[in-house]
């Protein structure tokens, strides 16, 4: 059977599997949509049985040879992966906006670049990760970073291309050999990544592509007794039926999950700063889990505040994620836009308050109004629950310990973002139980930095030696100094 393309805005894209180097397609598909206009893109193979015993031999023999290369003889392989991956920005960027909906010009300037440095910046950073020696009296301890085997990567349709090499850059230059498992509801920047990967001359089974819906393929792939890890990212649910597969073999798992962030704003506040920022929390339609969704803003501030923000959200361009002017796109799946009207809805039916927004856009039915809902308590569905649209909620507060128990009164624990006079900002920012948190600032990411949510939020870190840590069994060689002379009196 040869492999099956769809056209998506005149790029060529796989809809099968890759496994050990080769296109396979599956025997079953599954259709996929844009989210868009919800036409009709193609089909998608799904992965079964057959295709993931193929997929972990071919990891499995691939590991046998990429493990044994050094971090230096990886290098020039993730460079020319990365160079393939520029070679095909327009067709990334094209395909993930029709795909996932995201915004072209993010896809652009933020998500392509990013994605070529998520494979380059750790397969360098690998050079460095070789010795790093423990000298003491006794001996010399040679710590080394052995890469762990046959790593499963799932990954979340809100931005595949950037999460999948996120996890892809150090898993292979760790020396893993890697199958991805990309999103059913957008698979196919993942897809382009596996060509990319070809004409890189990545070695057969080294990277392979599982396609698939995750109860089906997904739930295969990380009950399997061969794999060395496994890396999520995406919602809690799925978090632990995946760690309830890991801890039956008792393989290590990386989980990025969902988020509840508090936007904090403080009576010292920039008011305008802060606004400006609170309404980029509307950016890929709220689809993001790192977003400040629960604005609590001081009582004395909050009616300016709204001014400034509402002036701001009137000026949104909502639309097309293909048009460079948008700045609000679509909902990926008409299931998701009623789970975010849902909210909405239940929660104005409890006495909350819209302030704007609260309806599908009428751009289309795959947009919803960026929306502003207040008069909420602390354990109201809404404060408590990821909506994973553009939706965020109003809180007040009137001292600092007031808000930092708002802030910490749900129990998600990924990111936050405190404006406020500098010291201010930063000594409530310390009191915020969360796996990161900005000061007057958002998004400042780095590769070296750890990133990762506490609570349900997730389980680990990555970026930087975290992610080596995470994708690599770290090994003490311990070489004496002084000659060994074997007694029953050492311990
Ligand atoms: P999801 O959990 O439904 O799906 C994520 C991935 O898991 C998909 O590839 C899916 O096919 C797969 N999957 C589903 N069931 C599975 C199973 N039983 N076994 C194995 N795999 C399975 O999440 P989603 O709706 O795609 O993504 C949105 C969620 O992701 C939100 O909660 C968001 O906050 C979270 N997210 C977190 C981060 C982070 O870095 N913390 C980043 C982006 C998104």
């Amino acid at each position: 059977m040869s492999t099956r393309y769809l056209q998506v805005a005149g790029h060529d894209v796989s809809g099968d599997h890759y496994i050990d180097g080769q296109r396979i397609p599956g025997k079953t598909r599954f259709e996929l949509h844009c989210p868009i206009d919800q036409r009709l893109l193609g089909t998608i193979s799904e992965g079964d049985e057959e295709h993931i015993e193929a997929a972990i031999q071919a990891a499995q023999r691939a590991f046998a040879t990429w493990s044994l290369l050094s971090a230096a003889e990886r290098l020039p392989y993730l460079e020319r992966f990365a160079d393939e991956i520029g070679k095909r920005a327009e067709a990334l960027c094209a395909v993930e906006s029709n795909d996932a909906g995201v915004l072209l010009s993010r896809m652009r300037h933020g998500v392509v670049p990013r994605a070529k440095l998520n494979i380059t910046w750790f397969a360098r950073h690998a050079l460095e990760l070789q010795h790093r020696p423990i000298d003491t009296d006794q001996a010399h301890h040679i710590v080394k970073h052995d890469p762990a085997g046959v790593t499963v990567i799932i990954t979340p349709w809100n931005s595949p291309l950037m999460l999948s090499t996120w996890k892809l850059g150090p898993a292979l230059a760790a020396g893993n050999t890697c199958i991805l498992k990309p999103p059913e509801w957008a698979p196919l920047t993942c897809s382009l990544l596996a060509d990319a990967a070809h004409a890189a001359g990545l070695p057969p089974g080294v990277f392979n592509v599982v396609q698939g819906t995750g109860a089906r393929t997904g739930a295969r792939l990380v009950s399997d007794f061969r794999i060395s890890r496994i890396s999520f990212t995406g919602s809690v649910p799925t978090a632990k039926l995946i760690a309830q597969s890991a801890a039956a073999n008792l393989v290590p798992c990386s989980l990025e999950l969902g988020g509840k962030s508090p936007f904090i704003v403080l009576e010292d506040a920039d008011l305008d700063s802060a606004a400006a920022t609170a309404t980029l929390m509307y950016r890929n339609a709220g689809q993001v889990c790192l977003a400040g969704t629960r604005l609590l803003v001081h009582k004395n501030v909050v009616d300016q505040f709204v001014i400034k923000m509402r002036a701001l959200v009137d000026q949104l361009v909502v639309g097309d994620p293909r048009d460079e002017a948008t700045e609000v796109g679509p909902i990926i799946h008409p299931r998701q836009v009623e789970r975010v009207k849902g909210f909405v809805d239940r929660a104005v039916a409890c006495g909350a308050r819209l302030l704007w927004g609260g309806q599908p856009h009428s751009f289309g039915p795959q947009y919803f109004q960026p929306t502003l809902v207040t008069d909420v308590a602390q354990d109201d569905e809404i404060i408590q629950n990821e909506v994973f649209g553009p939706v965020l909620t109003l809180q007040t507060f009137s001292s600092d310990d007031e808000v930092v128990s708002k802030a910490n009164g749900t129990d998600y624990g990924l990111g936050g973002i405190c404006y406020g006079e500098t010291s201010h900002a930063q000594a409530i920012a310390e009191r915020v139980r969360t796996g990161f948190i900005w000061v007057n600032s958002f998004g400042i990411r780095d590769l070296a930095a750890p990133f990762g949510g506490i609570k349900r939020s997730g389980i680990g870190r990555e970026g930087g030696d975290w992610s080596f840590e995470f994708f690599c069994d770290v090994k003490d060689v311990v070489i004496p100094k002084k000659p060994f002379r074997a007694s029953f009196s050492h311990r």
